[in-house]
């Protein structure tokens, strides 16, 4: 029995920038027993059926937007005769539709670090059930993932994950509902190793891929003090000094060593977690802006951010402290107007935003917005090549709307264009070259601007285009840039690298 483990993906582009995390946590739930697992990423290449056997297992993760290319693979996988089994947030939000639609022989709902193996055990001893629950595993039980099992030269980032789990509860995200909304941390030395494993495979740039790497707000600590019994004060106190710790060892590591993370906008009223930030050589983070007023921040349950000049006094808090910012804001919502669209193009530039991402707004599973939205189709959504609307992620890639959610004064197309109108300006070649001064050196420059080309061909016009030419064209340029931005990222493999200690 092989175990091959399957990340699925319609492009194909031979080099990724991040590695899938999942793929090799997976991985190392996996027990040694049944051999090394066949590790297949399609973004690196399409998975091949049949390479597969009789009695071979075949995990399949899935998040909402790649569940139809991962069906297509779990029915031929079933049909090479292999024991199909599903995981993933999809699947965690949908096991029926996974069963039938990816012909899984099981489904595992929640975290698969702990339960994976009692599925293969299952497996092994003919008692395979229909569906795990994996639920939400501690911290101290994340898996260390297989590193070894990482194919040379086919990423640019490594990814370690350090927390799971936001406390917030945004209305266009189902991360605190499906990580939960109690933070779950890994411990520091758990996080230090597979850095460290990574540093000595020459990764210099790491992604610290968390839901939300600053969980404990200083509003949390002050809310907490207040309350007469100081447990759970305790409790958020041991989390921040946890934090304090990572970070302290994060930057005892060889100085060339980059990290990028994901964090909330409060971490800016924090300048002393900002500044152990910089001193670990956390040299950005990914921040959730979403919307520029305080109208479209009420709508998606994010009034916690801020609007307006001090939203990008805050913002621009963060570079003051060493930490670029990658700002993503979201259009579409119901207070939106034209001129909003302007007005975000402008504030991102006021703010120094290093990187921006502006998306439209859509309804993902497991969010609030999904859950309205879904409602106010009653029993008789819009149909789609025979898909109702609602599930849109099973509609053919080609057939499927660009945006699906109504808007009370713009048409689909207004919005659609004038978001891609924002990306243009945000990322025209002068204006990227005039930001490129914060990456120093002329060759760091140069990298700059392709970097944020790169971004802006694989994110916005394969995207939110709807002519395929475009979409055509971003990939073929996206695939011929991969490959020499991928030298620049690469460092030196440093094999007798140690761990560093703590204070
Ligand atoms: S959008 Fe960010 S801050 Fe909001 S719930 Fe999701 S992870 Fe948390």
């Amino acid at each position: 029995m092989r175990v091959f483990i399957v990340n699925p993906s319609d492009l194909a582009f031979g080099i990724a920038v991040i590695t899938p995390r999942w793929l090799f946590v997976l991985a190392g739930a996996t027990p040694r027993q049944y051999g090394d697992p066949i590790i297949c990423d399609e973004t690196l290449e399409p998975f091949d059926a049949a390479r597969v056997q009789p009695g071979d297992v075949v995990g399949i993760g899935v998040h909402t937007s790649n569940a139809l290319r991962g069906y297509s693979i779990g029915r031929a996988a079933r049909a090479a005769g292999a024991t199909v089994v599903f995981g993933g947030i999809h699947s965690t939000l949908y096991p029926e539709e996974v069963r039938e639609q990816g012909q899984a022989h099981a489904v595992v709902r929640g975290d698969g670090d702990v339960v994976w193996s009692r599925v293969l055990a299952d497996i092994v001893a003919g008692t395979l059930q229909p569906q795990y629950e994996g639920g939400k595993v501690s911290g101290e039980n994340f898996v260390q993932a297989r590193w070894d099992l990482l194919p040379d030269g086919k990423y640019m980032w490594a990814s370690v994950q350090t927390v799971r789990g936001c406390p917030k509860h945004c209305s266009f995200c189902s991360v605190w509902r499906t990580d939960g909304q109690e933070p779950r941390m890994r411990t520091v030395d758990a996080v230090v190793s597979e850095i460290v494993a990574l540093r000595r495979k020459g990764f210099r740039f790491i992604a610290l891929a968390d839901d939300n790497f600053y969980p404990v707000a200083l509003k949390d600590l002050e809310m907490a003090a207040r309350r007469e019994d100081k447990t759970r004060l305790h409790e958020l106190e041991e989390m921040r000094a946890e934090r304090f710790e990572l970070m302290d060892r994060l930057a005892k590591l060889p100085k060339d060593s980059i990290f990028f993370t994901q964090i909330t906008m409060e971490a800016a009223e924090d300048t002393e977690f900002l500044d152990a930030m910089k001193r670990a050589n956390i040299k950005g983070a990914l921040v959730g802006v979403e919307a520029v007023t305080p109208e479209g921040l009420k709508e998606i349950y994010k009034d916690f951010n801020l609007a307006g000049d001090a939203l990008a006094k805050r913002l621009q808090t963060f570079k003051k402290h060493g930490v670029h910012v990658l700002g993503s804001f979201i259009f579409g919502l119901p207070s939106d107007r034209p001129s909003t669209f302007d007005a975000t193009a402008a504030l991102a530039e006021q703010a120094g935003i290093t990187f921006a991402q502006f998306v439209m707004l859509t309804p993902f599973p497991g969010t609030i917005d999904f859950e309205k939205w879904e409602k106010s189709h009653g029993d008789h959504p819009p149909m789609i090549e025979g898909v109702p609307l609602t599930r849109h992620w099973l509609i053919p890639p080609h057939k499927r709307p660009k945006y699906y959610m109504p808007h009370p004064t713009m048409t689909h197309d207004e919005v659609r264009a004038r978001t891609q109108q924002v990306w243009d300006r945000f990322y025209s070649l002068p204006v990227v070259w005039k930001r490129s001064k914060t990456a120093g050196a002329l060759r760091w420059r140069v990298a700059f601007v392709l970097i944020s080309k790169l971004y802006r061909q694989m994110y916005a016009n394969t995207g939110i285009a709807t002519d395929s030419a475009r979409q055509s064209r971003s990939q073929q340029w996206a695939r011929l840039m991969l490959k020499p931005l991928q030298k620049l990222f690469v460092g030196r493999p440093i094999p007798d690298l140690q761990m560093p200690t703590a204070n």
